[in-house]
């Protein structure tokens, strides 16, 4: 015969049977005494099936559980205080479905599984509340926390990267580079003669030719650490980790190449009868170029020299600088 606590008889008392979240009481064997109401409409099991039945039999996907711990740690210590096992640690440990649906989801639970003695007797109540409602609220907010996030890094009107997310991984790329003393090259690009082209097409064609523009340079980013994103304006930037100054000076002509492939016609007062770039490219050198903002502005310089030398071109700072010091 199983000793039971004397408030339970036979029956959940009928408070039990009220409360909105399930109530097991097992003895010191871990044999169910008391199963209440809202624990048969979510496990489909009648208590009187279960009563007499270890939890663990019942249930043996507990084996190994937080569940099981805490009620061996609860049964062990009946002094103890309650033990809680938050749906953090364990979404759903008891296989239990909303009222009535037994092929659905299984609801989330928060699980308190507390200690209590009648005369020599040791038992332990595990309460087990539905908490789905408040976790399917804590995943919307972190997904439209996570879309703001996102949104935030990325422009507007071309929907490539922005320059607040271009300045973020640009100090991340250049730490990077310092600590594992690897190349990192940063292409500062222009559109040659943009004004001309709103001029002529009207502001709102200047805008459809940005985001073509915008579109074919990231498609042209081969590596998941490659970032192009657009600087400002007419002008866009690609940062390319791992990347020494001859390999980025051949990946900026064909970038170069690919935009001028697109043949968008430019106004007639443009260089080209098609929309081209101007390319600077500037590598990250220890002892040199270090940090961001002498790295830009060396992409920069590249980038002026390559409109000075007539548009449509690339050119790397290095080479700028030989051609100054020679
Ligand atoms: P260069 O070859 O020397 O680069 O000449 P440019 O005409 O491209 O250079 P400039 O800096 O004089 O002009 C840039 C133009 O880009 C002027 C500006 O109106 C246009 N522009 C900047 N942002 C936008 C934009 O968001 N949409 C449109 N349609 N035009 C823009
Ligand atoms: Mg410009
Ligand atoms: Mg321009």
């Amino acid at each position: 015969m199983i000793s039971a606590p004397d408030t339970t008889h036979d029956h959940a008392p009928a408070a039990l049977n009220l409360v909105d979240c399930g109530v097991i009481v097992l003895d010191a064997e871990y044999r169910i005494v008391l199963w209440n109401r809202w624990m048969v409409g979510r496990s489909g099991r009648a208590a009187a099936r279960v009563r007499g039945h270890s939890l663990f039999a019942v249930f043996p996907e507990l084996g190994g559980s937080r569940v099981e711990a805490a009620v061996l740690g609860a049964l062990g210590d009946s002094a103890g205080a309650a033990r809680t096992v938050s749906q953090a640690q364990e979404r759903t440990p008891f296989p239990l479905r909303a009222a009535g649906s037994f092929d659905g989801e299984r609801i989330d639970q928060a699980i308190v599984v507390t200690p209590f003695r009648e005369g020599k007797a040791v038992f332990c109540m595990i309460e087990i509340r539905d908490v789905s409602g408040i976790v399917d609220r804590e995943r919307h907010l972190l997904e439209h926390a996570e879309a703001l996030r996102a949104r935030s890094y990325v422009d507007g009107l071309t929907s490539i990267h922005n320059r607040r997310y271009f300045d973020l991984s640009l100090e991340r790329e250049l730490r990077r580079a310092q600590r594992n003393g690897g190349d990192l090259a940063l292409l500062l690009m222009d559109i040659d003669s943009f004004k001309a082209y709103n001029d002529h097409f009207g502001h709102q064609q200047g805008d459809a030719c940005l985001i073509t523009v915008a579109q074919a340079l990231a498609a042209m980013m081969k590596r998941p650490a490659d970032v192009a994103a657009r600087y400002g304006g007419e002008e866009f930037a690609a940062i390319l980790p791992d990347t020494s100054a001859a390999q980025a000076l051949c990946h900026a002509n064909a970038i170069r190449a690919h935009v001028a492939a697109l043949a968008l016609p430019h106004a007639p007062a443009a260089t080209r009868p098609h929309v081209t770039l101007s390319i600077g490219v500037a590598t990250y050198e220890a002892g040199r170029l270090l940090d961001a903002p002498s790295l830009i502005e060396a992409a920069d310089r590249a980038l002026y020299a390559a409109k000075r030398a007539g548009r449509d071109r690339v050119m790397l700072e290095s080479d700028i600088q030989e051609t100054l010091q020679a």
